[in-house]
């Protein structure tokens, strides 16, 4: 990710100059003499050389920071927080006290994304998931729910909420050893790991990466389903959990949905996972999306009025990120293209254009639906367009039908060809089939659910 972001910098400063939120000489005066110094748990280190004017990292974080941060999210997908740092205070204080000389931050990364419980927004759709949060970072010594399993759509609160229970266990049980770990960043450790055992004949790799992950006393590891089905780290995941779950030890698992669903999942960690607490966060309701919104204003210093509050959250319903991105959206273009006017609905609607299209409904494609279907059963989209008829592949294929049918406008022979099918009543056959067995099968109802969301189609 960091050579991702570092590959990507020059494409995310144009985007800010193209998206007119900067010109090219404050580009170029600013913003290209910032080095990148190092990426970790969603922290972005920049280095700013001080020579360029006193104060400067003042003013980069004043009026470049957010925008920074928005343009990186945009091209790379990567929500970061970005810490400015001058080149000289790494010369005199060395490079372990760079984030604010604040030790905890420099310990915990992501405590700097500053998720807490106080800044977490309770609602219906996300009370059951905060109150069993709060139970476990009050007794994380693995007796409540364990493991803690928290399941929902992207954007809708889980990291935030793992960060509030390790924040509070990090800040009240100083005696409490943490790890907070992506799926992503652990599977990285774990292929780093075999890959110095293998050419530097170092075996104690992965006995300093067993030592890492299996010396705490509570584990939080954020969107295990990437883990699910990628075998060494599976194994060593599960080794690690296993142990760390038999010592009774706290354990906090995220992912995009339930134990059940995950079909590629062992049976014993199924209910494993099943046996401490399994909770779902909904998405938002209008309530929860002002709430939300409000919430961000107090932080802000720029107001927007309510009238655009409600047009945000009447508009944006999918996920929270997206909600919060809208938000932003409206101050940035405010701030840098109509820096002296009153920001209004139309100034804000034109901010949104891209974001929002009033009375169009989003078109939902064949091959979108296909790409969504094949991505959440973990196969490649060739699979479910071939002619395999094992089981695994025949049902994400008639779910593929089934969506087509119910949420485009094809015919049944358009969807047969999308699907490369010879025949016509292969669709009606698979269409039916799943017709047939959704009012039985739990298991294929929450598939098709959790898939509708991720098309936004619900
Ligand atoms: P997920 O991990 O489920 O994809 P995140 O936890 O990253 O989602 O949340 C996306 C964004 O929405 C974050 O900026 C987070 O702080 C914010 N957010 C999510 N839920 C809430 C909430 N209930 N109150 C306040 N902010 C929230
Ligand atoms: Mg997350």
């Amino acid at each position: 990710m960091e050579n991702e972001i570092k590959d990507k910098w020059s494409e995310i400063t144009t985007y800010l100059v193209n998206e007119g939120i900067i010109t090219q000489p404050v580009r170029r005066v600013w913003i290209d003499p910032l080095e990148i110094y190092s990426y970790e748990n969603h922290t972005l280190v920049i280095v700013v050389d001080e020579e360029i004017s006193g104060d400067i990292i003042n003013v980069i974080e004043k009026k470049y920071k957010s925008a920074l941060q928005l343009a990186i999210e945009e091209v790379t997908g990567e929500q970061v927080n970005i810490v400015f740092k001058y080149k000289k205070e790494f010369a005199s204080q060395g490079v372990s006290s760079y984030i604010n000389g604040n030790h905890l931050e420099e310990k915990y990364p992501f405590l700097s994304n500053g998720h807490s419980f106080d800044n977490f927004v309770v609602s219906g759709s996300n009370n059951i998931a905060y109150a069993a949060s709060i139970a476990v970072a009050e007794n994380p010594d693995g007796q409540i729910y364990n493991p803690l399993f928290i399941y929902s759509g992207p954007g809708l609160g889980k990291t935030h909420l793992m960060h509030s229970i390790a924040r509070y266990i990090i800040e009240n049980r100083p005696d409490y050893t943490v790890t907070y770990t992506t799926s992503e960043d652990f599977m990285n450790s774990v292929v780093e790991a075999i890959r110095t055992n293998k050419e530097k004949g170092d075996a104690n790799a992965t006995a300093r990466l067993r030592k890492k992950y299996r010396n705490v006393d509570v584990l939080l590891i954020d969107d295990i389903q990437f883990i699910i089905g990628k075998d060494s780290t599976q194994v060593e995941f599960f080794n690690t959990f296993e142990s760390l779950y038999q010592s009774g030890k706290q354990l906090v698992i995220s992912s995009d949905r339930p134990p059940s669903q995950m079909e590629q999942l062992d049976m014993r960690y199924r209910s494993r996972f099943n046996a401490g607490m399994t909770i779902d966060i909904q998405p938002p309701d209008f309530e929860t999306s002002m709430a939300i919104l409000r919430n961000k204003q107090e932080q802000s210093d720029i107001k927007l009025s309510e009238e655009i509050l409600d047009y945000i959250a009447s508009n944006i319903k999918s996920n929270i990120r997206d909600l919060e991105g809208a938000y932003n959206k409206v101050l940035l273009y405010s701030r840098f293209t109509k820096p002296n006017e009153e920001i209004t609905l139309s100034i804000a609607e034109n901010a949104l254009k891209d974001f929002i299209s009033p009375d169009e409904e989003m078109i939902i494609t064949a091959d979108y639906i296909i790409e969504v279907v094949a991505d959440h059963y973990s196969l490649d989209k060739e699979a479910i367009l071939s002619t395999k008829k094992t089981k695994d592949i025949v049902v994400p294929r008639q779910v593929c039908m089934y969506l087509c049918n119910e949420l485009t406008n094809l015919t049944q022979s358009e969807i047969a060809a999308k699907l490369k099918r010879t025949n016509h009543t292969t669709v009606i056959h698979g269409v039916n089939k799943i017709k047939k067995d959704l009012p039985v099968d739990n298991e294929l109802q929450s598939s098709i659910q959790i898939i509708k969301q991720k098309l936004n189609a619900n």
